[in-house]
């Protein structure tokens, strides 16, 4: 298993734990583990797999045309209105 995989398991997890604390401590989790599978993605001059603020598959038309993105369209673009205000 990928720590791709791991991450969007994690994000899953998380999100539908019961416990708002297990809920907490599991995105805490997953970003970490998140991090360091976008940190391994980068330096093999990939982009991720999953998106980086949602955790939902990257589509792969979108992964060929910009091979470097980390996050899906939807959130690219809330990225970039919170950018530009
Ligand atoms: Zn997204």
């Amino acid at each position: 298993m990928s720590d791709l995989h791991e991450m969007a398991a994690a994000y899953e997890q998380a999100r539908t734990a019961p416990d708002v604390t297990d809920r907490a401590t599991g995105l805490e989790e997953a970003d970490r583990i998140g991090g360091v599978a976008l940190v391994q993605a980068r330096l093999q001059g990939q982009g991720a797999e999953f998106c980086a603020d949602c955790a939902e598959p990257i589509p792969a038309a979108r992964r060929k045309a910009y091979p470097s993105a980390v996050c899906c369209v939807e959130c690219q673009s809330l990225r970039e209105v919170r950018r530009h205000g």
